[in-house]
C-alpha cells in the first residue's frame, strides 16, 4: 500500500472511481429490458464489456424482430 500511494502522487494523472454492483430481482419489466453494463457488467478485470453490450443488444433486437413475426 505505501508503494501505491507513492506511485499515485508521483503520477502526472490518474483515473479513481468507486465500483458498486446493484442486485435487480429482473432484467426487464413491461417494455423495459436492461442491456449492457446495465444488465450484466464484467468483473473489471476481465474487460469486453463492449462486445458484452453489442452482443446483449443485437440478442434484444433479434427477439424484439422474432416476436413481431
Ligand atoms: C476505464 C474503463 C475502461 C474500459 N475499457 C474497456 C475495454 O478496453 N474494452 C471493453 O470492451 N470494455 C471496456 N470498458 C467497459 C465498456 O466501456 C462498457 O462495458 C461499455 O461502455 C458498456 O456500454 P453500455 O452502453 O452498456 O453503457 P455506457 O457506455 O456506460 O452507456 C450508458 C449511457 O447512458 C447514459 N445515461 C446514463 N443515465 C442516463 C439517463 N438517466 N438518461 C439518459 N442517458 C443516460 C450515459 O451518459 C451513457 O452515455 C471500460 C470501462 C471503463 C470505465
Amino acid at each position: 500500500m505505501p508503494q501505491l500511494l507513492d506511485a499515485v502522487q508521483a503520477a502526472e494523472d490518474c483515473y479513481f472511481d468507486s465500483v458498486s454492483q446493484i442486485h435487480m430481482p429482473a432484467w426487464h419489466t413491461g417494455r423495459i429490458a436492461l442491456v449492457g453494463d446495465a444488465a450484466h457488467c464484467a468483473a473489471l478485470l476481465s474487460g469486453r464489456g463492449t462486445s458484452l453490450s453489442l452482443t446483449g443488444a443485437y440478442y434484444l433486437t433479434e427477439e424484439l424482430k422474432a416476436a413481431r413475426e
